[in-house]
C-alpha cells in the first residue's frame, strides 16, 4: 500500500456551477451538450449569471458610491466585455488594442481609463484622439499627450499613476514599492505635476496599483489607506483639483487547497472611511477601484477531453487535448514560484466518487504541461471531459498558443 501514489490536498468544493444528473451546467446547458454546441475541444465557457452575480455581490458589499471598474487584461473576450459594461462603472484598459475592444463594445471614453508601462506614441495619440483618461508613467509620457493634444486639437486627459513607496503585502504579484517599471515614484511625482501644468494637460487625478491577487484582507486595507494617504498629500503639487482617485484593488480569488475567500466586510469598512476622509480631503473626487479576476476567474471555466489514459509506475496520467498552450496559468507557469493545483473535475461525472490519484497532461512535450499533478478525481475514460475551475482570468489571452503548433481553443459566452 504504502508505495501507491498518495494524492496531494484537496480544494474546497467548486459550486459556483450547478450540477444536474451528473454533469456540469453552464448557462443551464449539460457540458456535454454545450460542447457539442461549441463543435470541439478545448474550449473555455464563461457563465453570464456567474459574472453577474460577483458583480453584484461586490456591490452590494462596498459602499453606493465607490465607482467600480473592470481591468480588462483579466479577460479581454469581446463578447465579455459587451457584458461587462453593463454590469460596471468603466473599462481599464492597457493597450490602443484594448482600448478598440473597449470602443467597439460601446463603451464611454468618459469611463475608459489607459495605464500601462511602455505606451508607445502611437497609442497615446490613439488614447488622446479617442477621449479616454490615460495614466501618466512617465515623463515622457506627459511630453508625447502635450504634442498629441496640440496635433489633434483635442483636451488630453491624464491622471499620475504613482509608484507607491510601500507595497502591498502578500501579493500574487507586486506592482508597486520599491524600483518599479510602473508609474511614477512618489519623490518625482510633484515635479511631474509641475510638468504637466506647464503642458497644458487636462489633470484629474491620481492613480495607485500596488498589486494583485490578494488574499489579506487586512493587507489590502492598509494599501488603501496609504494609498489615500499619498494622493491627500500629493494633491497640494497638483495643477488642478483631483477628480478621480484610483485606488487599484488587487482583490484576490482562492485557487489552490487552503486558500480562503476573500473577506469583503473589512474593505468595504475602510472604503466607507476614505469616503468619508474625502469628503473635505479631496471633496471632488470620485473613488474607483480597478478589478480584473475578482470579477471573471470563477465565473469560467477550461474544458478539455480524455485523449489517452495510461498507468506509469503505478501512477494514473489522464493525457488531455488541451494545457499550457491554452491555459498556462493552471500549469502553473505563469508567475507561480511553486507549482500547485488548480481545482479540476470530470465534468460529466461529477456526482461519481473521487477514487483514483489521477495526474492530468496535456499534449505539449514538457514535464510543464501538467494540469493536475496528483488529484483524487473519480475514474475517468478516453472522451470524458476534464474541467479546469477559477478560468475566466488570464487563461486564453495569456496562454502561448503557437506552442507545438497544437490547434487553437475556442472560447464561449453561455
Ligand atoms: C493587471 C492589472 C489589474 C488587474 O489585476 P487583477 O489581479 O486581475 O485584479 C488592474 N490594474 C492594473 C494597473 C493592472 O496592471
Amino acid at each position: 500500500m504504502s508505495d501507491l501514489p498518495r494524492p496531494l490536498p484537496q480544494h474546497a468544493p467548486m459550486t459556483q456551477f450547478p450540477v444536474s444528473h451528473g454533469e456540469l451546467m453552464v448557462g443551464d446547458i449539460r457540458l456535454s451538450t454545450l460542447t457539442a454546441r461549441v463543435g470541439q475541444t478545448p474550449f473555455y465557457a464563461y457563465g453570464r449569471s456567474q459574472l453577474r452575480q460577483r458583480v453584484m455581490e461586490l456591490r452590494q458589499a462596498l459602499p453606493k458610491k465607490i465607482r467600480l471598474h473592470y481591468a480588462m487584461k483579466a479577460n479581454p473576450m469581446p463578447a465579455l466585455i459587451g457584458f461587462m459594461v453593463g454590469l460596471v462603472d468603466g473599462i481599464d484598459v492597457a493597450s490602443a488594442g484594448e482600448l478598440k475592444v473597449a470602443l467597439d463594445a460601446g463603451v464611454s471614453p468618459q469611463e475608459i481609463s489607459f495605464a500601462g508601462p511602455a505606451k508607445r506614441d502611437a497609442e497615446l495619440h490613439q488614447a488622446v484622439a479617442a477621449g479616454v483618461l490615460v495614466n501618466i508613467e512617465s515623463f515622457r509620457e506627459v511630453d508625447v499627450l502635450a504634442q498629441a493634444s496640440q496635433l489633434l486639437g483635442l483636451p488630453a486627459r491624464a491622471a499620475v499613476r504613482i509608484n507607491p513607496n510601500f507595497e502591498l503585502k502578500g501579493s500574487g504579484m507586486k506592482m508597486g514599492g520599491g524600483p518599479k517599471p510602473f508609474g511614477v515614484d512618489v519623490e518625482q511625482v510633484p515635479a511631474l505635476l509641475a510638468n504637466m501644468g506647464r503642458s497644458g494637460l487636462q489633470f484629474e487625478g491620481f492613480h495607485l496599483y500596488p498589486g494583485s491577487q490578494n488574499l489579506n484582507a487586512e493587507a489590502i486595507c492598509d494599501a488603501l489607506q496609504q494609498s489615500f494617504d499619498l494622493a491627500v498629500r500629493l494633491a497640494e503639487h497638483a495643477p488642478d483639483k483631483v477628480r478621480v482617485l484610483n485606488l487599484g484593488g488587487g482583490l484576490g480569488v482562492p485557487y489552490f487547497p487552503g486558500d480562503q475567500r476573500l473577506e469583503l466586510r473589512p474593505i468595504a469598512d475602510q472604503l466607507e472611511r476614505l469616503l468619508q476622509l474625502a469628503q473635505t480631503q479631496l471633496p471632488q473626487a470620485t473613488l474607483v477601484l480597478e478589478i480584473g479576476r475578482y470579477l471573471v476567474a470563477e465565473a469560467g471555466i477550461y474544458v478539455t477531453r480524455v485523449v489517452d489514459r495510461k498507468f506509469s509506475r503505478e501512477q494514473l496520467y489522464l493525457m488531455v487535448d488541451g494545457g499550457l498552450h491554452h491555459h498556462l496559468a493552471a500549469t502553473g507557469n505563469f508567475g507561480q514560484v511553486l507549482r500547485k493545483n488548480y481545482p479540476v473535475a470530470i465534468g460529466n461525472k461529477m456526482d461519481a466518487p473521487a477514487s483514483q490519484v489521477t495526474s492530468v497532461v496535456g499534449p505539449s512535450c514538457t514535464p510543464l504541461d501538467v494540469l493536475a499533478d496528483r488529484m483524487l478525481l473519480p475514474e475517468a475514460q478516453v472522451g470524458d471531459l476534464v474541467v479546469v475551475f477559477q478560468s475566466g482570468a488570464y487563461g486564453a489571452s495569456a496562454s502561448p498558443h503557437q506552442f507545438l503548433s497544437h490547434p487553437s481553443c475556442l472560447e464561449v459566452l453561455v
